[in-house]
């Protein structure tokens, strides 16, 4: 008899509450004992998004005949016996409350056999109460079944979200868990489809490849560092693998998959130099750091971790992942120079070089943002009072003669002056000048010319010839799969390849010419991390925004003429003063505020 009911000391010093709520939880819970029990093969299998079928089977230790029914008791454990355990637990099950909070809640089926036993047992409980408890011959190792989740506690069952979102955290999930256990083989069947399949005893490139496909694993630089305090062991994506959301910076802290801030920054603040903002990093590693250096706290649902030390943490990311990125970083001679910024980039480690500005571009397609230009322009509006947007123009007090003001270019001539900075155009209107934002300006006309299409039905495809073959994850292959009608309206087409790897064959005419595979990556990085509606109407305009915010990335110089284009376009929308996104695409200035300016009036 291994397993004890914790004393009430100990109970108190775990924080009271539910451990299960959604199926998510269940699988966690039921996939952490199979490791703790040895597992080196399990397999979850899920129904419905996991509300009506949850199936966790290992290869494990088993339970003893006489632990079963022990098991199910709120606080039994066979980790833990007092308090002090707490704070050097290694496995990852230790509150003893699991299965007892899941049988509560559902009708749970439990097939065990231990490597000693002759035979093995079969145990059924159903909303808490057993049902049966009976020998059967089975293989060594456990099964848990899970039916039904809340069928006795319905309001409960309305928190949960949509079946394909459920089954979609059920999937991240073992994905985490796969990561932090390459010595597993694990295997996810999501409604009879094989979903995921991890080699066992493979190394961490081969789960990551399982994961997240070629495109990724090919891209990898290790991370190797030890200073005695802390060891890191894994992988950094080269910044070439940039993604729109932070769910690709995959991190364990003694091999548990837990958020920590200290890490992100560390992480984040080292690809500053080379990513763009709103841009995030793939990584995967493993932090080992001794017990008595991090602080847990144990929570019902999750387990929150501190680090004693955080400068110490911070450093050794930090410097590990800088030096890993700068070890690979060979600069280019660039095809169009344009001016290095004059300001340092922030947070950078004084031994991390600054890639040439226009290496970054041609490597990476980095601009100098135009947030951090039109930054610059709004802190002109502010101290020197001259340039105003378009809105505020109007409220300018007036205490002579009235210019005109009322300025709007839509139907007039203009002229265009020229390009500075190869981002903005000046163009003279009548008694104004505009500056207007060429990505802006073309993120705009894209927008307002594939919302329009939409709306008239017709969007037009341009086939790619070659089409291009991408690799998803596989929260982006459901993401995919939930919006592909949506896409094939916006004039994508988009086919299965096999596995995880899908062919683009055309995209929507408009966006022809851009690098479609960013482009989707994107857009699907972008959707996965949005809480998107299901009002149809406005995940169209979302999608198409997104879209052409992708697809207008990069600083490309453009001709007089394309730009002449473009301003006609521009200029005949009703609303040219706004990008989709809520950024200015024109400022202006009236003579009069110039003429005043110069004291030429007073
Ligand atoms: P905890 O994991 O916190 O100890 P649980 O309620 O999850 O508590 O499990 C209770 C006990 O049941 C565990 O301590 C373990 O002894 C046993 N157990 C649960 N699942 C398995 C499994 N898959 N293989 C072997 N033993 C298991
Ligand atoms: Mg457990």
């Amino acid at each position: 008899m291994f397993i004890k009911v914790l004393d009430q000391s100990t109970i108190n010093k775990i924080a009271a509450g539910e451990v299960v709520e959604r199926p998510a939880s269940v699988v966690k819970e039921l996939v952490e004992n199979a490791i703790d029990a040895g597992a080196n093969a399990i397999t979850v299998e899920i129904k419905d998004g996991g509300t009506s079928f949850i199936r966790v089977t290992d290869n494990g230790k088993g339970i003893e005949k006489d632990d079963i029914q022990v098991a199910f008791l709120r606080h039994s454990t066979s980790k833990i016996e007092t308090d002090k355990d707490l704070f050097s637990i290694s496995t990852l099950g230790f509150r003893g409350e699991a299965l007892a909070s899941i049988a509560a809640i559902s009708q749970m089926e439990l097939i065990t056999k231990t490597n000693d036993s002759l035979c093995g047992y079969r145990y059924v409980i159903e909303g808490g109460i057993e049902k049966k408890f009976e020998e059967i011959g089975v293989p060594n190792g456990t099964t848990f079944i899970v039916k039904n989740m809340f069928f006795n506690t319905p309001a409960r069952k309305k928190f949960l979200k949509s079946e394909t979102t459920e089954a979609g955290y059920i999937g991240e999930l073992i994905e985490h868990l796969a990561l932090s256990r390459p010595d597993i083989a694990f295997t996810f069947i999501n409604s009879g489809k094989t979903k995921l399949h991890t080699p066992m005893n493979g190394t961490l490139k081969d789960v990551i490849y399982a994961i997240y496909g070629k495109e990724i694993a090919t891209n990898l630089l290790n991370l190797d560092y030890d200073d005695g305090y802390i060891k890191l062991s894994g992988y950094v994506a080269k910044p070439i693998i940039e993604r729109g959301n932070r769910k690709f910076e995959n991190y364990f802290i003694n091999k548990r998959f837990i958020s920590n801030n200290t890490v992100i920054n560390a992480i984040e603040d080292a690809y500053e130099p080379y990513l763009m903002s709103h841009k995030f990093p793939f990584t995967c590693f493993m932090i080992e750091i001794a017990n008595d250096k991090i602080d847990v706290n144990v929570h019902p649902t999750k387990m929150e971790m501190r680090f004693m030390e955080n400068d110490k943490v911070y450093e050794a990311i930090n410097t590990a992942i800088s030096k890993a990125l700068e070890d690979r970083i060979i600069p280019q001679v660039s095809i169009t120079p344009t001016p290095k910024k004059e300001e340092p980039v922030k947070n950078v480690k004084p031994n991390v070089p600054q890639p040439f500005e226009t290496n970054r571009i041609k490597d990476y397609s980095y601009v100098t943002t135009v947030d951090e230009l039109i930054g610059s322009a709004k802190a002109v509006v502010k101290e020197e009072n001259i340039i105003e947007y378009k809105p505020e123009i109007k409220e300018i007090p007036e205490p002579e003669s009235v210019p005109d003001n009322d300025c709007f270019i839509i139907d007039r001539d203009y002229t265009i002056i020229g390009q500075v900075f190869d981002t903005y155009w000046m163009v003279e209107c009548e008694n104004n000048l505009f500056i207007i934002d060429q990505h802006a300006a073309h993120e705009k006309v894209l927008y307002e010319q594939l919302v329009n299409a939409i709306n008239k039905q017709k969007c037009d495809s341009q086939a790619l010839l070659p089409p291009i073959v991408i690799s998803l994850s596989l929260k982006e292959e459901d993401c995919l799969k939930n919006n592909m009608s949506i896409f094939n309206e916006l004039g994508f087409e988009i086919e299965h390849f096999g596995g995880k790897e899908y062919y683009v064959r055309a995209v929507p005419m408009q966006l022809y010419g851009c690098d479609a595979k960013q482009l989707l990556l994107e857009v699907l990085d972008n959707l996965i991390s949005e809480s998107t509606t299901n009002d149809i109407v406005s995940r169209k305009e979302k999608l198409a925004s997104m879209s052409c915010k992708a697809a207008i990335k990069g600083n490309t110089r453009i001709s007089y003429a394309e730009a002449k284009e473009l301003l006609d376009k521009l200029l005949k929308l009703e609303n040219p003063y706004n990008c989709p996104h809520g950024r200015p695409v024109i400022i202006s200035m009236t003579k009069y505020e110039m003429d005043k300016k110069f004291r030429r009036i007073l």
